[in-house]
């Protein structure tokens, strides 16, 4: 079943979900202004209504008309960053219905680096929430089969091949001059800082402890040695160990960011007892994935 662009456009007027790729991860889209849309985005994912989504727009200026405010610290990394992996989280205008922030007064944009989403949002002629293609908390896709493995046919799927950055985006809100990090990505803090003049203070998660998992239970080990026995599957980047099932990582961040959710979706079909991961380095080249590999062990 292939979708093209004009097909899958109109199923978003009409106020349906549509899966598409962007450069992180694959989203599952609605129209950003129609409030019962949004809300089977919701449904589909079993994603409880407290969890904001981030709204995709294919230009700046389409992101500007989502927000009241662009202080100079939007302008400058929207223009460093955009299209690209960057959610900037400012306060909303009244047409985003409450829905969409979890009835925040601030929302989360972006304009995502994919030629497919960026086509999409311009022929649909609308902003689009799409939060991960995913079932909540499980695994977020990176390619359009993830996505029909997690929604059968209920979900038609725009297919534009492996994501490249592999995992979500960078998230920071916007406030007088106060820069915060409320979710790492690709784009570290501490480049964003140097992006704006003056620079900004420290990082704040606070997100759901357990997310992004596999259902075959993941421990991080910092050698071989910590892993309980020789019969599930070792992804190293580093340091080599002897199991059943041995899988080898690039030693660079990006290359590994771009292949980490595969792995473990294949993984997690493979059905072992267990998944070891190696620590990452702990360096801020590598905070994102620590960060995504410290939720998906988590019980
Ligand atoms: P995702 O699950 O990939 O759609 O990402 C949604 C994430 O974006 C949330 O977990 C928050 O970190 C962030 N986010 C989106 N909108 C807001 C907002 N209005 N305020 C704070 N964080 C937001
Ligand atoms: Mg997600």
């Amino acid at each position: 079943m292939s979708l093209s662009i004009k097909e899958a456009a109109q199923i978003l007027r009409d106020g349906g979900l549509v899966a598409f790729p962007t450069e992180t991860v694959y989203g599952l889209g609605a129209n950003a202004l129609d409030a019962s849309a949004v809300a089977k985005i919701f449904e589909t994912k079993g994603r409880p209504q407290s969890s904001p989504l981030i709204v995709h727009a294919s230009s700046i200026a389409m992101a500007r008309s989502l927000v009241t405010e662009w202080p100079r610290e939007a302008k400058e990394l929207a223009q460093r960053w955009w299209p690209g992996p960057l959610t900037l989280v400012l306060p909303k205008a009244a047409h985003i219905p409450d829905i969409v922030t979890a009835g925040l007064p601030t929302v989360g944009v972006r304009v995502p680096a994919h030629p497919v989403a960026l086509e999409l949002i311009e022929a649909a002629g609308l902003p689009l929430a799409a939060p991960s293609a995913n079932r909540f908390k499980e695994l977020s896709p990176t390619t359009a089969a993830h996505v029909r493995a997690a929604f059968g046919d209920i979900i038609p799927v725009l297919d534009g091949g492996p994501t490249l950055v592999g995992i979500e985006s960078t998230v920071v809100s916007i406030a007088v001059g106060k820069i915060t990090l409320l979710r790492p990505g690709m784009i570290a803090l501490g480049e964003i800082e140097q992006a704006v003049t003056p620079a900004g203070p420290h990082p704040s998660p606070g997100m759901h402890e357990r997310h992004y998992s596999p259902r075959t239970p993941l421990l991080i080990v910092n050698t071989p040695s910590e892993m309980p026995d020789r019969r599930g599957a070792y992804v190293w980047w580093n340091t080599s160990g002897l199991t059943a099932r041995s899988l080898r990582m690039p030693d660079d961040p990006i290359a590994y960011a771009r292949r980490i959710y595969s792995v473990l979706h294949d993984l997690d079909e493979e059905n072992w007892p267990w998944i070891a991961v190696e620590a990452p380095p702990d360096t801020s080249g590598w905070a994102a994935i620590a960060d995504r590999l410290k939720r998906a062990a988590s019980k």
